[in-house]
């Protein structure tokens, strides 16, 4: 079959990995001119290191990754609240939690789609049906004819707004702003092999190893609208690392991402021969770091869909039976807040294996 797939981000490469493996011809447009070469670390979960494993990248992940070994929460003194062991996840769910540097990923997954795969300076403008086809068109001027269309095109998805109208976001009603960084594990005094949170009711910082001596740090802080707001909120935190980690994180490294929320996902993502996955399938909140991961795990759905009958309706009708309540469920799980935010609920590791691992009692849909 030829398959169109409209953004390269991590949900656009990893589909392209698994169609391309069942020898579909696969074209990946990309409005970018490059491959992603900004952004810090990404925090994944074991069901986003299944799911890469069965894309068949198990070699290429490990060596981009931390396992992460620990989850310690803190307070504003460093004392601590909480901490659990997370070195048997790779033995109990058949892949460890770990961070890594995002843009290796990127070029782990570009490399492995190759870029003769990928057309860069392509925006999608319009999508539409016709017949047994699916057409694509671009700014340019071009279009692009395919068997399938994958609307892989992030949060503001263009496909999804083509095909279903628009997804009504709301700023988050604590944290309007997540600020992210990468620094020296050198330079700051926390467990090299865990992720350590920092935590107050009205902010928070957390660190994560992400390999070749790197950490990268991430928080949020209630009426933060500025990096130096940010700053502000943690001066008084002396007997943390974090004072010191903002003065040393250069202004062009920081990374300040606005945080939207979603009451539900689009009831359908397939329509005739076009369809959503990743975040323009069900956009979230980042606070359970589940993102990406149930985004890998749409990519291997995908791919076992495809392998199981030559009817692209079928496999797409498959995919979606497949994929849509859990990821549906996921979302407000993601919603919750976290460890004494507001809502006061469990830590992130323990809502991972109490809630969403129970989601995976089929392995395979998750
Ligand atoms: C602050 C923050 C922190 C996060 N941290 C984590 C984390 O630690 N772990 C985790 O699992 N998830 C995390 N996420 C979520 C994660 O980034 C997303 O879930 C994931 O990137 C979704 O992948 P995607 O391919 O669907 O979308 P994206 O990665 O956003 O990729 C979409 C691609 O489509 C391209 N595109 C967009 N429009 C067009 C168009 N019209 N034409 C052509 N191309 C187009 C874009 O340029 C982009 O390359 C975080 C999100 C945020 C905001």
């Amino acid at each position: 079959m030829k398959i169109g797939i409209c953004g390269s981000g991590v949900g656009g490469l990893s589909t392209a990995i698994g169609l391309l493996s069942l020898g579909h011809e696969v074209a990946v447009f990309e409005r970018a001119p490059d491959t992603r070469t900004t952004g810090a670390g990404f925090n994944l979960w074991p069901n986003a290191g299944r799911a890469i494993y069965g894309l068949g990248l198990k070699e290429q992940y490990r060596d981009i990754s931390v396992q992460l070994d620990r989850y310690i929460e803190l307070d504003t003194e460093g004392n601590e609240l909480f901490s659990t062991d997370t070195s048997h996840w790779p033995k109990t769910y058949g892949a460890p939690a770990v961070g890594l540097f995002r843009p290796e990923l990127a070029r782990m997954l570009s490399d492995a789609v190759g870029l003769e795969n990928i057309r860069f300076d392509h925006d999608v403008v319009s999508v539409e049906n016709a017949g047994d086809k699916a057409i694509c068109y671009f700014s340019n001027g071009n279009s692009y004819e395919a068997d399938v269309l994958i609307g892989a095109d992030g949060i503001n998805s263009h496909v999804r707004e083509q095909l279903i109208g628009g997804v009504t976001f709301r700023p988050n009603e604590l944290y309007a702003y997540r600020f992210r960084s990468v620094i020296d594990l050198s330079d700051i005094d926390v467990d090299p092999a865990a992720q350590t949170g920092f935590y107050a009711r009205e902010g928070w910082l957390s660190f994560i190893p992400i390999g070749k001596g790197k950490a990268y740090w991430f928080g949020s802080v209630s009426g933060a609208e500025s990096f130096d707001d940010f700053i502000d909120f943690f001066s008084s935190w002396t007997k943390t690392p974090i004072p010191e980690t903002l003065r040393n994180t250069p202004a062009e490294l920081l990374v300040q991402s606005p945080l939207q929320d979603v009451d539900g996902i689009p009831y359908k993502w397939t329509h005739g021969r076009i369809v959503l996955i990743g975040d323009a399938a069900h956009p979230m909140m980042p606070d359970m770091a589940q993102g990406a991961s149930q985004t890998f795990v749409d990519a291997l759905a995908i791919r076992d869909a495809f392998a199981e009958t030559d009817s692209a309706e079928e496999a797409l009708v498959a995919f979606e039976r497949r994929r849509h309540e859990v990821a549906k469920a996921v979302v407000k799980i993601s919603q919750k807040g976290l460890f004494l935010g507001p809502y006061n609920v469990d830590p992130l590791a323990i809502r991972y294996q109490n809630e969403i691992e129970p989601l995976t009692a089929l392995r395979d849909r998750i």
